[in-house]
């Protein structure tokens, strides 16, 4: 079974309100095993409606649309769901009795509920609203099908929970989907498909890997389509492990869009290991994300944001030499920082980051975008460099994602060594 979505509304195109409608629905046909194959958007207008239902239906056999039933003069969509199934609106009873409950409830008057509200195709399904006043509607012609929901994201929810997904799962004989995400960060899309190469080429029918970079990390999702979900269970078993190793160095997690510093903090708290953080190009960014997260306090000391080689020198020990001879952009000076945190802040991990964020700033030798990064415990200290782009904000940004990065793989790799 394939879909169509349909939302409705002027606000949606003229940018006055996001869809995140389609999306939603989108992703909840995805998981009973409906692929959905296009998405449209069109304005309150009776003929763009009758049209994207005709195209819509022709294209897929469930066509599911969402805004425009409600009250008011702009509300076209159960107009144009009558007339496509040649339909008569007619006062529905039930419906009249429950809303005049509705208002009444509210302290409205009974004369609240307009026929406008209580006219209802006769002979569709009518399904009543328990998050709001607008019902949805299905109905069924030959292998077609379609549904009307409201467009308010929270009604709209109620109903496809309540009524559309157990329904479409009784009623028709749908395959299983499974997905398995694994959220990478630290290399880009090609990289990772390139290690993931030979697995891919290998993938039983039904499975596929997709590729979804956002701003300094990759999603890398398995996705297997079957009837078999026993099947499917037992390959997955097989799949995940391979994958899991292949992508291992830059894997922080395996729940669907987790972020980066969500892992560390959880592995934090897990493990009962504490970080802190000496900021340079980073002017406390790492400490805002950390913080951002409620309970961190359990588990992070701090910061000290040493952005003048006075503070490197006076607060973190840096020596004057080092700064003299290598400049506070190098790996020398960020070993020191590393080591004069860990000492400061009294805590199990540092990370440190020294570099130029630009615009100005940047030689040959150390242009706009260099950045060193530094992570160490008691025991070890480990340094990296990268070279980012030209614009500060973007390389603020980066930066403290792979430093966070690169705290949290070596924070895994002295504990497993442990
Ligand atoms: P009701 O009758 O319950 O008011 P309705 O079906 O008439 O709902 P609309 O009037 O089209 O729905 O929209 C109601 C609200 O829901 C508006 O604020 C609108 O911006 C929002 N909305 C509509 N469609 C979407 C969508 N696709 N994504 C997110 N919000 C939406």
């Amino acid at each position: 079974m394939t879909a169509t979505i349909l939302t409705i509304g002027d606000e949606l195109l003229n940018g006055d309100t996001i869809d995140s409608n389609s999306t939603w629905i989108a992703r909840q046909l995805g998981l009973i095993g409906i692929a959905t194959r296009e998405i449209i958007t069109v304005a309150d207008e009776k003929k763009a409606i009758l049209k994207a239902f005709q195209n819509g239906l022709t294209e897929s056999n469930l066509l599911i649309c969402t805004g425009g039933l409600g009250p008011t003069k702009d509300d076209l969509t159960k107009e144009c769901f009558a007339e496509f199934f040649n339909l008569d609106c007619k006062e529905n009873k039930q419906l009249r009795k429950r809303l005049e409950q509705y208002y009444t409830n509210r302290g409205y008057d009974k004369s609240h509920v307009t026929k406008k509200m209580v006219s209802m195709p006769e002979g569709a399904t009518i399904l009543m609203n328990n998050f709001g006043v607008a019902p949805g509607m299905w109905q069924e012609k030959e292998d077609k099908i379609l549904v009307a929901l409201p467009g308010i994201p929270y009604e709209m929810k109620g109903l496809m929970k309540e009524e559309i997904l157990p329904r479409l799962k009784s009623e028709f004989s749908l395959p299983s989907i499974y997905y398995h995400y694994f959220m990478t960060a630290g290399k880009g899309e090609t990289t990772l498909a390139k290690r993931l190469e030979t697995i891919e080429a290998n993938l039983p029918t039904g499975f596929s890997i997709s590729y979804l970079p956002s701003f300094a990390n990759v999603k890398v999702r398995l996705s297997a389509k079957g009837q078999d979900s026993s099947l499917i269970e037992e390959k997955l078993k097989e799949i995940v492990p391979q994958i899991r190793e292949k992508l291992s160095p830059e894997l922080y997690s395996e729940n669907r869009n987790e972020s980066l510093v969500k892992a560390l903090a959880g592995y934090c708290t897990e493990n009962q290991v504490t970080i802190g953080s000496v900021e340079s190009c980073t002017g406390g960014n790492i400490a805002h994300e950390i913080t951002a997260l409620a309970g961190s306090s359990s588990y992070y000391s701090g910061s000290i944001v040493s952005y003048s080689n006075d503070i490197k020198k006076n607060v973190i020990g840096v020596q004057s030499q080092t700064l003299e001879n290598y400049g506070a952009v190098s790996e020398e000076t960020i070993r020191e920082m590393v080591k004069g945190g860990l000492y400061r802040l009294n805590c199990d991990y540092v990370v440190a980051t020294s570099g130029i964020a630009g615009p100005g700033g940047g030689t040959k030798q150390k242009p706009v975008g260099l950045i060193w990064i530094g992570v160490g415990n008691s025991k070890k200290v480990k340094t990296k460099c990268f070279n980012f782009t030209k614009k500060r904000e973007k390389n603020i940004q980066l930066f403290t994602m792979m430093a966070l990065n690169e705290l949290f793989r070596f924070i895994k790799e002295q504990e497993i060594q442990e």
